[in-house]
């Protein structure tokens, strides 16, 4: 307990003086406030993983810390070499190299991962990215064949989640949510073939606005709310080029919102675009 209390503390402390630093730093340049959320929010959370998983073992390996408990002795070996499988292929995919390590946790069940986000203990997710972390539920808890590597590659979370770090790094933490699991999606299916179950018999009128998918992505019905996202996607890569959805991001790093973004990345006003793109997801 004390222990925990003085952990608290120093982190605070930490946090402050960083703020400080970075609020010195903000009046004699012109760095975007969001860039430096997402320094302050990485930190923290950085820290945070630190204090909470001391009693966890550790492997490095060249892109990632992992961090892992008993559970995963046997399984922390393809756990690793997935991670790697996972970073060339999204670097390459998305033209980048990214040289910091990523810290990994794999938690052995669904009920310690869902604590450490004080969520439901009955929700069921097989990862999770949170600034700059990705934290993974053991492959044990869920793969149908025990220590199937290609199992875990393709059905696993790995390239998932490490796609939502690459998209948080090209656009200095300004993005919503819908636009990174689209962007999440959209690769993954490319990368793995993976995607997840269309909605069935979704009608027109059961679509989720822009605004709706902006304000309570996590309220609304997931089956529905990713496909969308997805398909908005998609449709820009179809429609406009591929290339387009890296201009976006070139937009959100300079501080637009995501519509100013996708009007300047497609040269069409918000609301065309928006027509557009429910006309392309009724018909798919
Ligand atoms: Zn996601």
């Amino acid at each position: 307990m004390l222990e925990s209390r003085s952990h608290s503390s120093t982190l605070i402390v930490l946090l402050i003086i960083l703020s400080v630093i970075l609020g010195c730093y903000l009046f004699r340049s012109d760095i975007k406030l969001g860039h430096i959320w997402q320094k302050i929010s990485r930190f923290a959370v950085g820290q945070e993983i630190r204090f909470n998983t001391a009693q966890f073992q550790e492997i490095q390996t060249e892109h990632f810390k992992i961090k892992y408990t008993n559970t995963d002795d046997d399984y922390v070996k393809m756990i690793a070499d997935s991670a790697e499988l996972a970073y060339s292929q999204v670097s390459n995919k998305m033209n980048t190299d990214g040289k910091k390590k990523t810290t990994m946790v794999v938690y052995p069940d669904s009920r310690s991962l869902a604590q450490c986000f004080g969520w439901d203990k009955n929700e069921k997710a097989l990862g999770v990215y949170w600034a700059g972390t990705i934290r993974i539920l053991s492959p044990h808890e869920w793969l149908k064949q025990a220590y199937n590597e290609e199992e875990f590659q393709t059905d696993g979370p790995l390239v998932h989640e490490y796609v939502h770090l690459i998209v948080d790094d090209m656009t200095g933490g300004n993005y919503n949510r819908w636009w990174t699991e689209g962007v999440a999606q959209y690769i993954e299916k490319q990368i793995t073939g993976f995607e997840f179950e269309d909605p069935q018999d979704i009608s027109a009128g059961q679509l989720y606005t822009f605004r709706e998918l902006d304000k309570n992505f996590d309220e609304l019905d997931q089956q529905i709310s990713y496909w969308e996202s997805r398909q908005a996607v998609e449709f820009i890569a179809s429609q406009y080029g591929e290339e387009k959805i890296y201009t976006v991001m070139d937009h959100l790093a300079q501080g637009d919102t995501l519509n100013q973004a996708i009007e300047k990345a497609t040269g069409t006003d918000f609301n065309n675009f928006a027509y557009q793109c429910y006309q392309y997801m009724e018909k798919h």
